[in-house]
């Protein structure tokens, strides 16, 4: 494969965009210009209008070979974008070889995303399951927008029979940010498809055989039964459909990390937070990182235990929680977050310390609440390792680092690990 790691690198080849032409044109007008099944006459189209400035987009899924023959057919030579999400099935990504060699396509471009997205977004690589819409953000659709950043148009493999939001597709689409879309396959139907790969004897996906109608990342994507939805196999469960870089159909682009929204502040910076809170009728046995009230885990911890997804605690000193009766219960928790009602009321230190220092926990403990930045040297005194900070004016000394250190203690804590630095001398004793 012709890996182009620079995402740029396909854009900054392209000459610049001609929406004026297109616009002049109308897309309207463009789509009253072809038979419903005139793929190739569409393409054609495409190709000309934009010459030297479309781009082809691809999954190497189930179907698409048609979309991808069709571009061998018509010039061999046009940029191919694949977006490598890292975390495509291993089929997909030899797939991929496959195809690029058995067509002859010349300048298959492989995306990835910015290694800075993965390691301050998803640094446990789990958003696909926390925040499925953040995950194809920086998987797909950032690392694509700046691709297309060079080309004035794109094609894509979309059918209209996939899903019902897709049942209006044209085979022209004027995008929100100013590009020509273009749906040579808008029209066909599965048997148009099957059809086509049969008659120019084309390479199959291997997860075809097994299921598979519709093949995106292997996280996301499961074999889908007799009469379902191609692509009900996609992101089962979860009322998501498209990944991100389709959302602008109606003119929005989707962008779903809103950098204000983060309140996390963890390892030095804001961060995106994958934890909710429990909300009432949600069920012990399905949910998924959220962190439960104390007493809501002494009342159904059997079926939290059944459940295999990632579970926080939830504890208020204030409110009564006493962490003794959950001491032996802390290591089926991936964060424990403790509540500070007011910046006055210290006993959720005293609860962070019993947490660290008693129990062992090691996960992450964040504290929530009235949180105040220059009290941030003793929540990290104390064991904790993340704060949830919502007042504004102590996300900007975080984000300044300019959080003040405190180098004498009155009470050491951490099991004598640390010494107090001649304070008290009053308390000295000599040793006898
Ligand atoms: S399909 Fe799943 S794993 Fe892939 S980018 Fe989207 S959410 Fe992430």
């Amino acid at each position: 494969m012709a890996l182009a790691e620079d995402v740029r690198a396909g854009g900054q080849a392209a000459t610049v965009k001609q929406p004026d032409k297109l616009r002049a044109l109308g897309i309207v007008a463009l789509n009253g210009m072809f038979g419903e099944r005139d793929a190739p006459g569409v393409f054609k189209q495409a190709a000309e209008l934009l010459a030297g400035d479309l781009a082809v987009v691809s999954s190497f899924g189930a179907d698409s070979i048609v979309l991808l023959h069709m571009v061998a057919e018509l010039d061999r030579d046009l940029p191919v974008i694949f977006l490598n999400t890292q975390k495509h099935f291993d089929e997909t990504l030899a797939y991929v070889e496959t195809v690029e060699r058995e067509l002859g396509l010349t300048r298959v471009i492989s995306l990835a995303p910015d290694p800075a997205d993965l390691e301050r977004f998803d640094p446990n690589e789990v958003l696909w399951e926390t925040d499925p819409d953040s995950c194809c953000h920086i998987r797909k659709t950032v690392p694509l927008q700046a691709a297309l950043e060079g080309f004035g148009g794109w094609v894509t493999g979309r059918r209209r029979y996939q899903t019902s939001d897709r049942g209006v597709l044209p085979h022209f689409e004027l995008t929100g940010d100013d590009r020509i879309k273009i749906n040579p396959l808008a029209y066909w139907t599965y048997e148009d498809i099957d059809a086509y790969k049969t008659a120019h004897k084309l390479p199959e996906h291997p997860l075809v055989g097994k299921g598979y109608r519709s093949i995106g990342c292997a996280t996301c994507t499961s074999a889908v039964g007799q009469g379902e939805d191609p692509r009900a196999g996609r992101w089962r469960g979860l009322n998501k459909a498209e990944c991100g870089i389709h959302f602008d159909f109606n003119a929005e682009i989707a962008s779903p990390i809103r950098h204000a929204e983060w309140t996390l502040f963890k390892s030095g910076r804001f961060v995106a937070d994958p934890w909710r809170q429990w909300e009432e009728g949600d069920d012990p046995a399905t949910v998924r990182f959220t962190h439960v009230p104390l007493a809501v885990w002494l009342d159904s911890r059997d079926a939290f235990e059944a459940n295999p997804h990632p579970i926080g605690l939830m504890v208020e000193p204030a409110e009564g929680d006493r962490v003794e009766t959950v001491g032996d219960d802390l290591s089926h928790f991936n964060s424990v977050a403790v509540g500070f009602p007011a910046f006055t009321d210290g006993r959720g230190y005293s609860a962070a310390r019993l947490i660290r220092e008693r129990y062992g926990y090691r996960g992450e403990l964040r504290a929530v609440g009235d949180i105040l930045a220059d009290q941030a040297a003793f929540y990290r005194r104390c064991g904790f390792d993340a704060l949830v900070v919502r007042d504004e004016a102590a996300r900007r000394l975080l984000e300044a680092d300019a959080v003040a250190e405190v180098s004498v203690y009155l009470q050491p804590v951490g099991a004598g690990r640390e010494v107090p630095v001649g304070t008290r001398p009053f308390l000295r004793r000599p040793v006898r």
